[in-house]
């Protein structure tokens, strides 16, 4: 969904608003990122929880990101953090985890009003898991492009730098995106880590 600036706020920021569809939005104003601030969301908090999860990964030895689920009265359903390394599982992103942990319990028209929050920007792979699981809602803080500039081709991590937006444009449902939200939390938590 584009966000429609009103003076200082997002006019996609309120809880109220999370949900809108965004059936009138055409694929190009679709696939266009538009950031946003702290100040302009209400969405902080569980990017925040998110980003915990990711520091969580990185002490147990796995790649920083971690995401969480919210249903629409505001209360967190799920989460997910990265297990590639613990789990040897080269698909265990922290997404695609919580989709598997919740896709079993929770319905597809529930899923379908609920929010993923991710720390960073959903990889191809993950988009592909939230579009399959009928999730309708994605925030993300980092976005890909910029994970892209801090692990570079590390082999840990070769990043696949295809925006979310682009991988959800495809699709025959909407999904609606924020982000990246410009929060610190979400680039320190990848400070140091990647050898690029
Ligand atoms: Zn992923």
């Amino acid at each position: 969904m584009r966000c429609l600036v009103v003076g200082s706020r997002c006019a996609v920021s309120t809880l109220d608003d999370r949900f809108h569809t965004v059936s009138t939005v055409s694929t190009t104003d679709a696939i266009q990122p538009h950031v946003v601030t702290v100040d302009d969301v209400d969405d902080a908090g569980f990017l925040l929880q998110a980003i915990d999860l990711a520091e969580q990964a990185r002490a147990s030895g796995d790649h920083p990101f971690g995401a969480v689920l919210v249903g629409r009265s505001g209360t967190v359903v799920g989460s997910g953090l990265n297990t590639v390394v613990t789990d040897r599982d080269p698909t265990g992103h922290a997404e695609t985890n919580l989709v598997r942990t919740v896709g079993g319990r929770i319905s597809r028209a529930d899923l379908s009003t609920m929010t993923m929050y991710a720390s960073t920007e959903p990889c191809a792979m993950c988009a592909g898991a939230i579009y399959w699981a009928g999730i309708g809602a994605v925030v993300y803080a980092l976005a890909e492009s910029e994970l892209r500039q801090l692990a570079g081709a590390d082999p840990a991590n070769p990043v696949l730098d295809l925006p979310c937006r682009e991988v959800f444009a495809r699709g025959v449902r909407e999904i609606e995106v924020r982000g990246p939200v410009d929060l610190p939390k979400a680039r320190e938590v990848h400070a140091g880590f990647w050898s690029r």
